[in-house]
């Protein structure tokens, strides 16, 4: 019987394939011509797990008893290591708010292996928050429970609502406290320690890339690039130079669909900088992201970017371009072909744009996109949901509640369906139930058009509109009532976001809209960096 010790296979091809770094102390450097550093997690004083997702832990290839193992939480917190890991971490570069920030890597993540899963696919386990790397820099290597919960909660709940995402495996509490300055006001305090293990198929950023480039290492960029290719799009081939296109392509499209899953669930990631882009296409690096409450595209949940808000909710498409301009610079050395890059990079603005119609088109209940007069009915709902403060996630269930015989210049009837969705009820004097009844009137005339019944729309609607999202608020509750010892609420998230498309009537209190205590409160509305 194997023990949890030697459960895994590992296949660490990552370590096996790349230059790594010859210096085997752990100290904050430079790190050239080398992929990544070997590095051990930081011990720590009293590990004790607090979440685990049932799902991933089988997907990796653990199962019930194995969870219990006290060897689990001291493997997940960096106390322990199962046999076959080689714990590393990455060195990448990245633009920083539009700005070459230089050597950034792995700064708090360490990767403990790539498993072979139980159906033959590779996934990497990474602890984020286990301590200091060669890529922390002044920093302390270390995460906080608020952003941990944060972290948790919301990969989870991303994967489940359909969202590409790296997901999350367990959180724990480490027992050791974490000096954090939450407001940069020069009032640090401690707060908990806690460690995420994170999975994907890989953690490759858009900035593993940029580095080497940036160095004109062109060896190493080639080994990464080949690296990326064979290991993670082994169905485009071996690598050639039309493989690079392809791959580039993909990469493209990968990006486009996520930002567009984004778009329609109102995700603010919040800090799109390159090396928080996965060359997977998938969600990475849950910090200050936010949840559109009420519906504005001019949105941003971090304080760090208020004054700029470069990552606004609805400038997200045209930075997943700029990033990708980024990643075209960068492997431009070994790929070549500037032209062909340059048409992909232009039909990504093309598909984000057709994708983001045929997206508001299914929010909307319609069968497809059916040109520019649909468009015209998608831009100007959007400015009516800005005229007054509209809950986007409630609107577009209640919308899907009415039918489509409706009288739309009845305000008492479309208001009685949609009253739940605004937040000041009072900002709907009659000038506004004017133009939403005219919009109104011709959405409605649309749905006619549509050979589709009622009770056919409502539960398409139902399948792309959310009931359940990670509200702010919500996510702010939980890490309250954690940090005084009570996870119960922590559980209840991860369960009824598991379903976020289901009525799930037992939970409807947290179907609601943000209560006004939290419009304006640090966690509930805004956020910093600090995490
Ligand atoms: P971010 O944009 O927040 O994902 O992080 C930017 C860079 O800072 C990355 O290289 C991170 O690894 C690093 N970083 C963030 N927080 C810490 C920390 N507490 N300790 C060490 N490095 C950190
Ligand atoms: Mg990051």
């Amino acid at each position: 019987m194997p023990s949890l010790k030697n459960k895994l296979t590992f296949d660490n091809r990552f370590v096996e394939q790349l230059p790594g770094d010859f210096e085997p102390l752990n100290y904050a450097r430079q790190v050239h011509h080398a992929a990544y550093s070997f590095v051990t997690p930081t011990s720590v004083a009293k590990p004790q797990l607090v979440a685990l997702s049932y799902d991933v832990a089988q997907l990796v290839g653990f199962d019930s008893d194995d969870l219990n193992d006290e060897l689990f939480t001291d493997v997940f917190t960096g106390n322990s290591l199962l046999d076959g890991m080689t714990p590393f971490s990455m060195c990448y570069g990245g633009h920083q708010f539009g700005h070459w920030a230089g050597q950034l890597g792995d700064g708090r993540a360490i990767n403990l292996g790539e498993v072979v899963t139980p159906n033959h696919g590779h996934q990497t386990l990474q602890l984020k928050g286990a301590g200091m790397t060669p890529y922390s820099r002044t920093a302390d290597g270390l995460a906080v429970l608020r952003s941990s919960v944060r972290e948790f909660l919301c990969s989870e709940a991303m994967f489940h609502l359909g969202v590409p995402t790296t997901r999350a495996l367990s959180l724990c509490l480490t027992g050791t406290p974490v000096m954090r300055d939450m407001f940069y006001d020069g009032r640090g305090a401690y707060e908990a320690g806690a460690v995420v293990c994170r999975v994907s198929s890989s953690f490759m950023r858009f900035g593993n890339f940029q580095l080497p480039a940036n160095r004109q290492d062109e060896p190493l960029l080639r080994q990464l690039i080949d690296h990326c290719i064979t290991a993670d799009y082994p169905h485009l081939g071996a690598p050639s130079e039309s493989v690079y296109l392809q791959w580039f392509r993909e990469i493209a499209q990968r990006t486009c669909d996520m930002i567009i899953h984004w778009q329609r669930v109102g995700f603010v990631h919040g800090v799109m900088n390159t090396d928080n882009m996965s060359i997977m296409g998938e969600t990475i690096d849950y910090g200050p992201y936010g949840w559109v409450d009420d519906f504005d595209v001019n949105w941003t949940p971090n304080t760090t970017d208020a004054q700029g808000k470069r990552y606004r909710f609805g400038a997200q498409g045209e930075i997943g371009q700029w990033n990708l301009f980024q990643l075209a610079n960068a492997i431009y050395p070994i790929v070549g072909q500037a032209e062909s890059l340059e048409e992909i990079l232009r039909d990504y603005a093309d598909s984000y744009q057709l994708a983001w119609r045929q997206m508001m088109a299914a929010k909307l209940g319609l069968l497809s996109y059916q040109g520019d007069d649909d468009n015209v009915l998608f831009h100007e709902l959007e400015l009516l949901l800005m005229t007054v403060e509209t809950d986007m996630t409630i609107f577009y269930r209640q919308l899907a509640t009415l039918n489509k015989d409706g009288d739309a210049s009845d305000c008492g009837w479309w208001l009685s369906r949609l009253s739940d969705c605004y937040y000041r009820i009072e900002q709907l004097d009659d000038d506004y139930k004017q133009q939403f009844s005219l919009w109104l009137a011709r959405y409605l005339l649309r749905l006619n058009n549509d050979n589709r019944s009622d009770e056919q729309r409502t539960i398409a609607m139902n399948g792309v509109n959310p009931k359940y999202v990670l509200r702010n608020y919500l996510a702010q509750q939980a890490i309250e009532a954690a940090d005084n010892g009570d996870f119960s609420e922590i559980a209840t998230l991860q369960t009824l976001l598991q379903f976020p498309y289901d009525e799930q009537p037992e939970f409807a209190d947290y179907a609601k809209k943000r209560p006004e205590w939290a419009r304006h409160k640090a966690g509930c509305s805004t956020l910093s960096c600090s995490s």
